[in-house]
């Protein structure tokens, strides 16, 4: 996808069947994105972007500091996990491999722990490098697991581990799943928020 600029920002349109306006996000391995319903005139974007300029602004912010603490010469050969509360080991060759290694080695054995203690059983555990989502559950009762939960703090992976075994009961997100959810994290509304917002505590070379 092209990056555009416009109005000082760097953005990336993004073009969707089922929008009916126009809405922003910002996250760190994006940046700006604006997504448009079809057939919306590209012309009418400076507009907006200068309308919402303060909050783009202000969602900027919270962003690029995560990406300038890249080092540009790529990870080091360890890093802090918060979810673990250690520093776990990299090859830098591979980092994104060895990323997905550890978290079979940590994440998985800590899901199983929390699977068996909430009774909800999936058929497997698969760690994934998912682009977006931290985690996701399958028709078939298999949870995926995103590598990069490694660098969030530990009750945003429970959180997560969690929401997604919930989903083994409820499919969807109605009253009934949050419900459901609020028994095994009575603050899983206030990790929802936190969670939208983890993205940035990644860093750059674990995309
Ligand atoms: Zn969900």
């Amino acid at each position: 996808m092209a990056k555009e600029h416009k109005g000082n920002f760097e953005y990336q349109i993004k073009t969707h069947p089922r929008a009916k306006r126009v809405t922003m996000r910002v996250n760190a391995p994006e940046g700006l994105v604006i997504v448009v319903p079809k057939g919306f005139s590209k012309d009418k974007i400076a507009e907006i972007i200068e309308e919402k300029r303060s909050w783009i602004e202000k969602a900027l912010y919270r962003v690029l500091p995560a990406s300038s603490r890249e080092d540009i010469s790529g990870p080091r050969e360890n890093f802090f996990s918060p979810a673990f509360g250690r520093n776990l080991e990299l090859d830098r060759n591979d980092a994104r491999g060895s990323l997905r290694l550890l978290a079979v080695e940590n994440i998985t054995p800590l899901a199983w722990k929390i699977s068996g203690e909430t009774g909800l059983r999936p058929e497997k555990f698969t760690i994934k490098n998912q682009k977006s989502v931290w985690g996701s559950c399958s028709t078939k009762n298999n949870i995926n697991l995103n590598q990069k939960l490694l660098f969030l703090e530990p009750w945003l992976v429970r959180y997560v581990i969690l929401h997604e075994l919930c989903h083994l009961r409820h499919r969807n997100h109605s009253a009934g799943f949050w419900n459901f959810l609020a028994e095994l994290d009575p603050r899983c509304l206030s990790h929802r928020k936190e969670i939208k917002e983890a993205q940035r505590k990644v860093p750059h070379w674990a995309y």
